[in-house]
Formats: C-alpha cells, structure tokens, sequence
C-alpha cells in the first residue's frame, strides 16, 4: 500500500516538475527567429565582409582574360568568346557559372584582373531546377573591357571598376606572409656524432629554403591586381570565328 501511494505521489510530482518548466516559456523571450520576413534587418547584411555567396560578374569589367575559368577546379564557369576581325574588339558570348556545382571556394576570383567575378553576400540561391542554377550573365553579345593606361574616365564603369579593384585588393588578394624565422644554429657540445648530425643539417636546410620561397609563392597573386594592358582572349569559338 505505502508503495502504491508512493507511485502516485511520484507521478504526481514529475508530472508538475514537467509542467511548471512548459509554462515558464510563456514568460521568456523566445530564441527563435521567424526567417525571413519577420528580421530587423536583412540576413545578408549582418554576415562579414568577406563572406563568399553566389558569385556575380560584372561585364562592364571584364576583359575576357579567361583566368577565372582556368582558377576553376570543377569547371564550372564557361567562357565563349569571338573576335571581330576589322576591330580585333573580342565579343564575349557567354558567361556562364553552374551554382549548384560552385562550392565557393573564391579561386575564381582570385586571379580577375579587374575584380569582375566576385562573390556576394547573397545566399538564397535555392530554385525548382538545376537548370535554373546555371547563372547566364550574358544576354546579347558584349565587347570585353579593354583598361586604359591612363585610368577609367566613364563615368558609367569607373565607379565599377574602382569597387572590382578595391575587391581585389581587399578580398582576393593573399595575405602577406609572416617574416621567416631564423633558425639558430647549433651548439657545439662535444665531439660530433656523424650519424645523428648529418640528418639534422639537412632538415635545418630544408626549412630555410621552405621559408625563403614562401613569400615568394605567396607573392605571385598580387600581381593579379594590375589590369593587364591586353586580355588574353584565345578560345575555341574565338578561333572560329577567325577561320570564319
Ligand atoms: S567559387 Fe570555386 S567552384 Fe565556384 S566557380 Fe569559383 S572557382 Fe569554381
Ligand atoms: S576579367 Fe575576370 S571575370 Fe572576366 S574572364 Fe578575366 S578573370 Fe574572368
């Protein structure tokens, strides 16, 4: 009997214990967002600068250069280009970037001259068709920029030609390399032993050389920066046409 009740009594008060911890969310601030219409201010606009969305190109800037399409390493964007013969302007027919391959790595963008293909902060890129996930930037065909020496006077691509540059210096470019450290050689403490000394040498060795090439192979994107004088614009169809 004393058991009997004392179940009852148990039940009782783990059921009470449950409740009183349900009721007391009524009185809290809820966690939870109701995403996305119901935000204070965009999602996108809260995530940091360097954040890599759905990449956008900017044609006005783009010299055809081909480099991002080679960056790739799952082929994802497809270049087409042709060149007019009477005014070797080079024609860019299609640009295309398969976001549902994409996996934002940035190496596309890493190496555009002109800071034509960047990444956004946009994320929403859900859709009914994979199809639709392949990104066409080029509606009708359009000349390639060729940079002036003497700076962007067009009042139209200057302002975006100053935000490609500013995106590759600021996001696209590596950071600088720490300065190598010294490495201190070794004391002598007696008579060297030749078996353990010899492999020792050479990894010191190693480690210098490593660190002298580093900046040195860290370097090299920051050439990427300069607008070339001259896109490279060599392409299958842009071969074509000129047999054409
Ligand atoms: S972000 Fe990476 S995977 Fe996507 S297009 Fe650029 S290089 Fe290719
Ligand atoms: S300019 Fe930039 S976006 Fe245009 S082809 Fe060259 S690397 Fe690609």
């Amino acid at each position: 009997m004393t058991t009997y009740v004392g179940n009852i009594v148990a039940a009782a008060t783990s059921i009470f214990e449950g409740m009183s911890i349900t009721f007391s969310h009524f009185f809290r601030t809820p966690y939870t967002v109701q995403y996305p219409d119901r935000m204070p201010i965009r999602v996108q606009d809260t995530l940091p600068y360097r954040y890599r969305g759905l990449l956008e190109v900017d044609l006005e800037i783009c010299t055809g250069c081909l480099a991002c399409l080679r960056a790739c390493p799952i082929d994802c964007i497809r270049i087409d280009t042709h060149k007019v013969k009477e005014t070797k302007q080079t024609i860019l027919d299609r640009f295309d970037i398969d976001l549902a391959k994409c996996m934002y790595c940035g190496l596309c963008s890493e190496p555009c001259p002109t800071g034509s293909i960047h990444h956004t902060r946009e994320f929403e890129g859900a859709d009914y068709s994979l199809e639709s996930l392949v990104h066409r930037f080029v509606k009708e065909p359009t000349p390639t920029y060729k940079p002036k020496k003497t700076g962007e006077d067009d009042p139209v691509i200057a302002p975006i030609l100053e935000r490609g540059k500013r995106y590759v210096g600021e996001f696209a470019t590596a950071p600088k390399a720490a300065p190598a450290k010294k490495v201190a050689p070794a004391k002598k403490t007696g008579p060297p032993d030749k078996a353990v000394a010899a492999p020792k040498a050479a990894s010191v060795d190693k480690g210098t050389a490593d660190a002298k090439a580093a900046p040195a192979a860290r370097a090299a994107p920051a050439k990427s920066a300069a607008v070339p004088e001259k896109p490279e614009t060599v392409t299958e169809s842009s071969a074509e046409g000129e047999k054409e």
